[in-house]
């Protein structure tokens, strides 16, 4: 099954690093145009002399830079809003501070970015495709990420929403929830020994995801492969979820 984007245009948000920069790497070659939206400019100055794509530097923390930025993008066939923050904190010590700073990245500029794209998929008439990354932490607590978690099962049921109003349009809207893949935001969590032996024992594939497992689920997703899929959330957590 050979999936390409040839002609289309497609934004990724938090394309700098990690997953997201691995979903824009592949859409790229497979066919897309990219316009690859990051806060730190360096990152998408590297990412662009890898592939020939567009750059938006923008934090989504301000919400109306995101707004501006999302409009700068121009006429967007496929979105994937991947941006996302994490600030560890135990339950009882987390701050309101930090649960506003991480819903205002992880849900309210998911929310205005996809308004101003769908908006402009409504106004041309072609449909398009969403692809919102959650997290397997929508699905389970994990300790310490009160504030994480809390936006991340927010952002399963706002794709939802989008699924239902967006869908009579042609406009499908789909979630991935991986579990701990191999990133930046992985590595500053994930630097117990002992306590990554144990997560991944619970994993009957025994191993966390690399960003490119991650990416390649992203792209079926976008495609016209999955073209009756609207409103799904589509695990990539090795069987974590099967026990
Ligand atoms: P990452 O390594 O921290 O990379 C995140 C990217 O998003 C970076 O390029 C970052 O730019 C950008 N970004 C963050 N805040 C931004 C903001 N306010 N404005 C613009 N760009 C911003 O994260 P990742 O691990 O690749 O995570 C990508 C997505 O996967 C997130 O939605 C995350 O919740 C989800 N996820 C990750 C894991 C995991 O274990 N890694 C597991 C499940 C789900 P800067 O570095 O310049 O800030």
């Amino acid at each position: 099954m050979e999936i390409r984007f040839d002609g289309q245009r497609a934004l990724v948000t938090g394309a700098g690093k990690g997953i997201g920069r691995e979903i824009a790497l592949l859409l790229a070659r497979s066919g897309a145009r990219v316009v690859a939206l990051s806060r730190t400019a360096s990152d998408l100055a590297s990412l662009a002399q890898e592939i020939d794509c567009e750059t938006i530097t923008v934090d989504l923390g301000n919400l109306d830079a995101a707004r501006a930025a999302a409009q700068q993008a121009g006429e967007i066939d496929l979105l994937v809003n991947n941006a996302a923050i994490t600030i560890p904190q135990p339950f009882l010590e987390t701050t309101v501070e930090a649960l506003n700073a991480t819903l205002t990245v992880n849900l309210h500029a998911v929310m205005v970015v996809s308004q101003i794209v769908a908006a402009g998929m409504i106004r041309r008439g072609k449909g398009g495709s969403i692809v919102n990354i959650s997290s397997l932490s929508s699905k389970v607590g994990l300790e310490d990420h009160a504030a994480y978690c809390a936006s991340k099962g927010a952002i399963d049921q706002l794709s939802r929403v989008m699924a239902l109003e967006l869908g009579p349009h042609q406009i499908r809207v789909n979630v991935i929830n991986p579990i701990i893949t191999w990133t930046p935001m992985a590595a500053m969590v994930w630097t117990d020994s002992d306590r990554t032996q144990a997560m991944k024992s619970r994993i009957p594939l025994n191993r966390f995801a690399k960003p490119i497992d991650v990416a390649n689920a992203v792209a079926y997703l976008l495609s016209d492969k999955s073209d009756m899929i609207n409103g799904d959330t589509l695990m990539i957590d090795g069987g974590f979820l099967a026990r």
